[in-house]
């Protein structure tokens, strides 16, 4: 299994050392040729939304990644600033999303003073799983489409669309690759 994982800002190594301990290959997506390779999925990581944003643009790279996803059917998962990359409404102009899932998130959602913190939590199919916050969104709105799998404080912290799978949370930050497996496994159910 081969996942691309988006390089161009944030906490993507983590992901790729998460990756290499479920045996997945990955590979940096950081310029527009990287996007002709085969891949069976893409990771989308946290770090600044506003800042992904931007580099897509300057790297010509916003297309084509739109392209790749449709066109071949691509299982996404993204993670905080990831999960607001992948939502349809940012509310920031500075943040423009790629809108893969019917859903609002609401950038840096818990203030200040709850800026960063840990928490454990149900994940649906998965059980109680450790979550790690930083300047996290959350999901605002959803569409029906689209299904809450873990709620933190009555607010959506994980969904899931079809083979999209966002969370405001970083599981790669954890020793637990629970999440990462989960969408491993979205990505071989998608290729039956
Ligand atoms: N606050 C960041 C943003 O708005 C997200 C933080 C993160 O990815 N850890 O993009």
């Amino acid at each position: 299994m081969k996942i691309g994982v988006l390089a161009l800002q944030g906490a993507f190594e983590e992901h790729i050392k998460m990756l290499s301990q479920l045996n997945a290959e990955s590979i940096e997506l950081r310029q527009l040729k990287d996007l002709q390779q085969d891949l069976d999925g893409i990771i989308i990581p946290g770090g600044e939304s506003t800042v992904i944003s931007k580099l897509l643009d300057d790297l010509n790279m916003r297309e084509a990644l739109l392209n790749k996803i449709n066109n071949e059917n691509l299982p996404v998962f993204g993670t905080c600033a990831g999960l607001i990359m992948m939502s349809q409404n940012t509310e920031d102009p500075k943040a423009v999303p790629l809108g893969l899932m019917e859903c609002t998130a609401k950038r840096n959602a818990y203030g200040r003073q709850l800026g960063s913190f840990s928490t454990t939590a149900e994940f649906d199919g998965v059980g109680s799983i450790p979550m790690v916050f930083i300047r996290a969104p959350y999901i605002k709105e959803a569409s029906e489409n689209v299904d809450i799998l873990s709620t933190v404080d009555g607010k959506i912290v994980a969904a899931r669309q079809g083979r999209f799978l966002a969370t405001a949370f970083h599981p790669e930050l954890t020793d637990n690759t629970c999440v990462h497996k989960y969408f491993l496994d979205m990505i071989a159910e998608n290729k039956q």
